[in-house]
């Protein structure tokens, strides 16, 4: 038989999952390079305050770490010993509570699989992170969403009502809230762990809040509640990929039969050790970047067609009036500042400027000047 010759009448498609067809296409990222380019820019001159990444990237003790591993051809243990014994002493929480992963996102996929059948149902509570209602369409989910209030907190009688009529299986909120800033006021939370449904809290941004603001504590208490954290925007690792959830006791021998055995790489580990070992210079830069968001904060203020809202991750979200928000974000583009702006319903009119070096606050404030001055 002829290898090259195609099966005249198969086709594949036929046989994918059903819910495949009803997922949305597939709209990747500008990577960083290919966006230089097309800026006609060098990397350096752009300032790039779209996507909440640590402009000084992870702190000298990472980079010495990776060059020095040696094992890149054994596998990674499975069970992540030293990185989940590490992250105990970080969080004061027991490792066996503790489960690392690809990053925060892979946390999320797995937590839906733990827990989602084809057609169960999640609630989300937008505005808030994309990859909620990602990976509960992936998963066959529905998501219910509970939009937030006008000023960007949670409406906790309409997540009752919610929950009532649909029973949902999770509840996804973020804790601080991307893209508004906003932490989850523990009334809030007591409220939502009455429910008869798991309540996960991201807190991706936490560090910049403050480890005082973290619900990490409650999971022990809470058999009904999971916190997720990342190294990706704190210890400036988002392109090596780990994060970590802490999940109620009973959860644990699940997430364990579920997981692929070798999901964080030895890289990744390393690098997550080593931002550990040299926590207090990487909260240093933490410590940082939150006081450049009470500059640019300042700073965007006197900007008449901004309204800003407080936050407590390293971005910072503005209602633009008077003018196109999506157009402010081209026009910004143009000058090589990269903001982040959303074309969804209650976004439409707002960029989120995640906070990058004093550098570029300055650049960025100068663009707002020259076009308040239009
Ligand atoms: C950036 C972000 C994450 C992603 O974390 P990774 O560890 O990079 O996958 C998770 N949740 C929120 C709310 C984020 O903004």
């Amino acid at each position: 038989m002829n290898m090259q010759m195609p099966m005249p009448s198969f086709d594949p498609e036929r046989l994918l999952r059903s819910n495949v067809y009803s997922l949305e296409p597939y709209a990747p990222i500008v990577p960083f390079e290919v966006l230089s380019e097309q800026l006609g820019r060098q990397i350096d001159d752009i300032v790039k305050l779209d996507a909440n990444e640590n402009p000084y990237g992870p702190s000298r003790g990472v980079h010495t770490a990776l060059s020095e591993i040696d094992f890149l051809h054994i596998y990674p243990d499975p069970e992540n010993r030293a990185l989940c014994s590490a992250l105990g002493d970080y969080t004061g929480i027991p490792s066996e509570n503790i489960f690392a992963g690809s990053g925060a996102d892979e946390l999320l996929d797995l937590t839906m699989r733990l827990f989602i059948d084809p057609g169960d149902k999640i609630i989300d509570c937008p505005p808030t992170f994309g990859m909620y209602n990602f990976d509960a369409s992936i998963n066959a989910a529905e998501t219910i969403s509970v939009p937030r209030r006008e000023d960007f907190s949670l409406d906790i009688s309409a997540i009752e009502t919610a929950v009532d009529e649909h029973s949902p299986k999770l509840l996804f909120l973020a804790s601080p809230n991307n893209p508004d800033g906003s932490n989850l006021p523990g009334n809030d939370l007591s409220r939502l762990l009455e429910l008869q449904l798991i309540v996960v809290v991201d807190e991706a941004y936490i560090e910049f809040a403050g480890l005082q603001h973290s619900w990490i504590d409650w999971v022990m208490q809470n058999p009904n509640l999971i916190v997720l954290r990342t190294f990706s925007k704190w210890a400036g690792l988002a392109g090596l990929r780990v994060g970590y959830g802490v999940f109620p006791s009973e959860l644990m021998p699940h997430l364990w039969r579920i997981k692929q055995p070798y999901n964080v790489n030895v890289a990744a580990t390393m690098a997550a050790l080593a931002s550990l070992q040299d926590k207090e210079r990487q909260l240093d830069i933490v410590a940082r970047i939150v006081r450049e968001r009470g500059r640019l904060e300042g700073l965007l203020d006197e900007i008449r067609f901004l309204h800003r809202y407080p936050s407590g991750a390293n971005f910072v979200l503005c209602r633009v009036k008077g003018r196109s928000a999506r157009e402010l974000q081209h026009t910004l583009e143009g000058e090589g500042i990269l903001v982040r702006h959303f074309d969804k319903p209650r976004l439409r009119d707002h960029i989120r400027i995640s906070v990058g070096l004093p550098k570029h606050t300055d650049a960025l404030v100068a663009a707002l000047m020259k076009l308040e001055s239009h």
